[in-house]
Formats: C-alpha cells, sequence, structure tokens
C-alpha cells in the first residue's frame, strides 16, 4: 500500500478527459407522478455533474494534474457545472463557450431512493469530430486519455485517434461505437450490463455469456487489450494478456451510489497516469469507488488523497 501511496503522490502524470459537462437538477418527491398527473416537490438543489466533469473531479483530487476538454452554454449554469472542477484544481481551458445550453441531467428521486433520470446534452452535443480535433495537441500530450458515452460517437472516436497515450474507455451508457475505436480502449472500464451491450455490438453472432468471468474474457477475445468490469458493492475484475485479477471493494454503508463509477474511472485514470499497473490502479479505484458511495451526491462525495490513503507521511 505505501508504494500505492508514493506513487500517487510523487509523480503525478497527465490526465485529459474528453467528455460531458452537465448540471445536475435534483429533485426530491414522495412518489413519482404518474403522465398526465402534478405533484408538489419537496425539494430541488443544482448541482454539478457530467460523466466527464465527475471523473477529471475525482482525477484531479487525487492528485493527478487534468485538463478538461468539452463544452458548456454561455449560461450561469455553466458557473454551476465548473465550480467544484475550478477548486480541484482541473484546466478548464480547453472547455469551448458555444450557443446551446450548458447540459442539464434531470434527477427526480423519490422516497424509496428510485430514481428517473432525462439528459438533455446541450452543448454536450456539439462535441463532435471537428470540435475535438481543435484539441487534438492537448489529446496527444496526455499520459491518459479518459473517454465515457456522454459526447457523440465521432467526438470519441477522434480522442481515441489523436490519443498516444493510454485511453480509458468507460462506455457508458453504451452508444454505437466503431470497433476500432473500442480495440482501442486499455482499459475498457464497463458494468455488466454496458459489457453485455458491448459485446452485442462486436460479436452480434455470438450469444451474451450471463457470468462476470465471461464477460470480460469474451471481451478480451475479440481484441479489446484490457477490461475492468465493475461490480457495485462486489468491487471489480481486471484482466489483460497477462492474467485476470478480482479485486474485492471496502464493506461499506451505501447511502447513495450516483457518480461512484465515475469517481472509480477518475480514480483509476489518476493512477495510471501515475505509471502503476492496471492491478495495482484497480486496488485503489475500488476504494475510491465505496468512498463515494458513503454520502450522497456526485463530485461533492468524492476523495482527495488524505481521505482514501490516511497513512500518508
Ligand atoms: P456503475 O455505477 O458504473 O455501475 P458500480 O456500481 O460498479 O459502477 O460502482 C463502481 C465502483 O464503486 C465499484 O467497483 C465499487 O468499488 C464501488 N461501489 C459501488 N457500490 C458499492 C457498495 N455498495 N459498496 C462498496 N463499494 C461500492
Amino acid at each position: 500500500m505505501s508504494h500505492l501511496v508514493n506513487t500517487a503522490l510523487t509523480t503525478p502524470g497527465s490526465v485529459v478527459v474528453v467528455g460531458s459537462i452537465n448540471v445536475d437538477q435534483l429533485i426530491r418527491v414522495q412518489r413519482h407522478p404518474k403522465p398526465g398527473e402534478t405533484l408538489i416537490g419537496t425539494s430541488m438543489e443544482f448541482l454539478p455533474g457530467g460523466k466527464g466533469a465527475n471523473q477529471a473531479v475525482a482525477a484531479a483530487q487525487l492528485g493527478a494534474s487534468v485538463r478538461l476538454v468539452g463544452a458548456v452554454g454561455r449560461d450561469s449554469q455553466a458557473t454551476v457545472a465548473s465550480a467544484i472542477l475550478t477548486s480541484a484544481g482541473v484546466d478548464q481551458s480547453a472547455v469551448r463557450t458555444v450557443d446551446e445550453p450548458t447540459g442539464l441531467a434531470l434527477v427526480s428521486v423519490d422516497d424509496h431512493g428510485e430514481n428517473t433520470i432525462v439528459v438533455i446534452p446541450g452543448a454536450n452535443a456539439l462535441m463532435g469530430a471537428e470540435a475535438v480535433q481543435a484539441s487534438a495537441g492537448i489529446i496527444a500530450a496526455a499520459a491518459v486519455v479518459v473517454l465515457q458515452g456522454e459526447i457523440p460517437a465521432d467526438g470519441i472516436a477522434e480522442a481515441a485517434r489523436r490519443a498516444t497515450g493510454r485511453v480509458v474507455l468507460n462506455l457508458a451508457p453504451v452508444i454505437e461505437l466503431d470497433a476500432d475505436t473500442i480495440r482501442r480502449a486499455d482499459p475498457l472500464v464497463v458494468n455488466e450490463h454496458e459489457a453485455a451491450l458491448v459485446l452485442a455490438q462486436l460479436a452480434p453472432h455470438r450469444g451474451v455469456p450471463t457470468e462476470d468471468a465471461e464477460l470480460v474474457s469474451r471481451l478480451l477475445e475479440v481484441g479489446v487489450a484490457s477490461v475492468v468490469l465493475t461490480l457495485g458493492a462486489k468491487g471489480a475484475i481486471c484482466a489483460d494478456r497477462e492474467g485476470t485479477n478480482a479485486v474485492a471493494s471496502p464493506t461499506v454503508v451505501a447511502v447513495d451510489s450516483a457518480g461512484a463509477g465515475d469517481a472509480f474511472v477518475g480514480a483509476l485514470s489518476a493512477q495510471l497516469a501515475a505509471g502503476v499497473s492496471l492491478l495495482q490502479a484497480v486496488r485503489l479505484a475500488v476504494r475510491v469507488g465505496a468512498f463515494a458511495v458513503q454520502s450522497r451526491g456526485t463530485q461533492t462525495s468524492y476523495p482527495t488523497v488524505a481521505n482514501v490513503l490516511p497513512t500518508v507521511n
């Protein structure tokens, strides 16, 4: 563990996240309305979100030097979206201001913790190949390029093509991407549901396995260089040509799992940029994911180095 601590702290590598920036409008209701029904809710908050921004915050709070490539609107929501990015020290000079509104996720949570989410991509929808190309130099210079499924497919493909460092592809949500782009992932980070959808895209003629180990080995078989399968409270499986390892997550009392996957991916990317092995990176990432589920919110629940590595000296 102390080796991990020192690596994370002393050699922060450069991480470039190319992805979405949103404001999460979180409303609480006793129960969800039926179609046509009006209900009075109990509270509302505007919180910074978007998978790209979340992952950038998680990586920066663990000591990585992080740049975010993305787009926001010419509106007051852009200030909300950037608040924690700014305090975490994420370089936002490659975040463009465009003539579409800042992306919005309308999240409604009922008294049982069940949620419904509607995402309006807004400015994120303009992050296609041409917009990404404008940041080609930044992307090519990164030790690790981090991508998710919340910007257009041609923007993701362009970023993967421009990368000369390692590509961490968190294909969430799963969107249709060409096989070449998916094969550039090292690792591809997906949960079980997403893994099945990716396999259905890459190898449609074969049935999709139900066993976790089988999902992972099948993804390697179809040409993905390495795979990290996240398993919620169970942790994660990580696999590359050298072998497959299950990494357990610490047992914690989960309060809100929203954004845990992004905390995991941000931590993983920060560690890979610092030069540790995939297995070592996953060992820290499961702890960061477990930390994030213990309090409400997404970015607000992410740890700093001191939170996850209390033995540091
Ligand atoms: P996603 O939200 O993308 O499906 P997961 O639910 O698999 O992602 O969560 C990502 C990581 O967060 C897991 O690998 C694990 O380390 C951590 N995690 C999630 N839920 C829990 C939990 N209930 N207890 C402990 N760790 C958790």
